[in-house]
C-alpha cells in the first residue's frame, strides 16, 4: 500500500484502469473486481467518458462499496457541465460518494484557464467537495509542459499522467510533487498496449517510490490475477537489458491507444490499425494481424489525409504518414 499523497488514501499500488470495461460485460466485471478484493487492491479509476464503464462498475462493487475507491472524472469545462456530470457519475456509480473527482485530460492552459476561472468547473468540484459528495479533486492530462506550469502552485491533491518504459519525462516533474505531498496515479502502464510484457511494465513503474498507484485495464481475471502478483522488487540486470532493448525498438513515435484522435473523416479506427501494425512488424504475429486487420470496416487505404486527426493526437504522431506505413504493410 502507499499513500496517495494528502489525499491520505492508503491505496494498493495496483489498480483497475476503467476503459476496457467498455469492451466486456458485467459479469467479467463483477469478477476481476471480486478477484481484486481477494488481493486487497482498493482502486479503481472511470471517466464519465468511457460510457459504460461507470454503470458496470457501480454494479460491480454493489454490496462492498466501501472496500473500494472509487476515481473518476470528466471532460466538462464549465461549472453547469460538471455540475451535470457530478450527478450523472453519483448515479451511473449507485453511490452518494465518490473518493476522487478528476478534470479530465486538460489539454493546455487556456482550457486550464477556462476551467478555474469564474463559472468554470473547478467550481463545481470544490461545492460538491464542500457538499461531501465527492472527497477529492484531481487532474488528469497528457500535456507536461501544462503540469510544469502550475505544479508550483497546485491546487490539485492528485495528478494523473502517463508514465511507462518508454515514457519517463514526467519523472522529474513527479518528484517535484511528490515533495509537495501531491498523489501520483499513473495512467498508460503499458504505453497503450505498445508493451507487451505486463510484468516487466508494472514493476518498472513500481520501482518509482513517487508513484502512488497504476491503473492498468485489466480485462479478464485471468489478467488480474497476472497483474496483482507482482510484487514490488528491484529490477533484475536482465530486466534491465529487455527494457533497453525494448526502448530502441519502438523509441517515441508510437501510438498509446488513447482515442484522442477519433473520429477519423474516413471511419478508420486509427488505433486499432496502430496496434495491428505493431503485431505485424513488431510481435512476429504476422498472420494473427492479417486476419484481424482484414475484419476492420475501414483500412488505411481508405485516408483522405485530411489531417484533422493530427492537432488531436496529443503525442504529435504524423497519422496520415504513419496511416500509409500501415498500408504498405497489409497492402490495402
Ligand atoms: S488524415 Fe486520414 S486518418 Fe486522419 S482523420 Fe483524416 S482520413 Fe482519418
Ligand atoms: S494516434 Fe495519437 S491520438 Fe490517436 S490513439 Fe494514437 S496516440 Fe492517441
Amino acid at each position: 500500500m502507499r499513500k496517495l499523497g494528502k489525499t491520505g488514501l492508503l491505496v494498493h499500488e495496483i489498480g483497475l484502469g476503467g476503459i476496457p470495461l467498455q469492451r466486456i460485460d458485467a459479469e467479467t466485471t463483477r469478477a476481476i473486481i471480486l478477484e481484486m478484493r481477494k488481493w486487497g487492491a482498493n482502486v479503481i479509476d472511470t471517466a464519465r467518458g468511457y460510457t459504460v464503464s461507470e454503470k458496470l462498475i457501480g454494479e460491480a462493487i454493489r454490496g462492498f462499496r466501501e472496500d473500494f475507491y472509487i476515481f473518476t472524472k470528466s471532460g466538462a469545462r464549465t461549472r453547469a457541465e460538471m455540475e451535470r456530470d457530478i450527478e450523472f457519475s453519483l448515479n451511473e456509480l449507485g453511490t452518494n460518494y465518490i473518493d476522487l473527482y478528476q478534470l479530465h485530460n486538460v489539454k493546455n492552459l487556456e482550457e486550464y484557464h477556462l476551467i478555474m476561472g469564474g463559472a468554470g468547473a473547478y467550481e463545481a468540484l470544490v461545492a460538491a467537495k464542500e457538499r461531501g459528495q465527492i472527497g477529492h479533486i484531481g487532474i488528469t492530462t497528457h500535456n507536461l509542459d501544462l503540469l510544469l506550469a502550475i505544479i508550483d502552485d497546485c491546487p490539485f491533491e492528485t495528478i494523473q499522467f502517463p508514465y511507462n518504459i518508454l515514457e519517463t519525462q514526467a519523472a522529474e516533474l513527479f518528484r517535484k510533487a511528490a515533495a509537495k505531498d501531491i498523489g501520483i496515479i499513473v495512467m498508460k502502464p503499458l504505453a497503450g498496449g505498445a508493451l507487451q510484457n505486463p510484468r516487466l511494465a508494472l514493476k518498472f513503474i513500481l520501482n518509482n517510490p513517487d508513484i502512488a498507484v497504476t491503473i492498468p485495464g485489466m480485462e479478464s481475471v485471468e489478467l488480474a490475477k497476472e497483474n496483482l502478483a507482482i510484487v514490488n522488487e528491484p529490477l533484475t540486470d536482465t530486466e534491465w537489458e529487455e527494457i533497453t532493448k525494448t526502448r530502441s525498438l519502438l523509441g517515441n513515435d508510437f501510438c498509446r491507444r488513447c482515442g484522442y484522435c477519433l473520429p477519423c473523416s474516413a471511419g478508420i479506427d486509427i488505433p486499432t490499425c496502430f496496434t495491428f501494425e505493431g503485431y505485424y512488424t513488431r510481435y512476429n504475429l504476422q498472420e494473427w494481424a492479417v486476419a484481424r486487420y482484414a475484419t476492420l470496416e475501414k483500412h488505411a487505404s481508405d485516408c483522405i489525409n485530411c489531417r484533422v486527426c493530427v492537432d488531436r493526437c496529443p503525442y504529435g504522431l504524423a497519422i496520415p504518414e504513419k496511416m500509409q506505413q500501415v498500408e504498405s504493410v497489409f497492402k490495402f
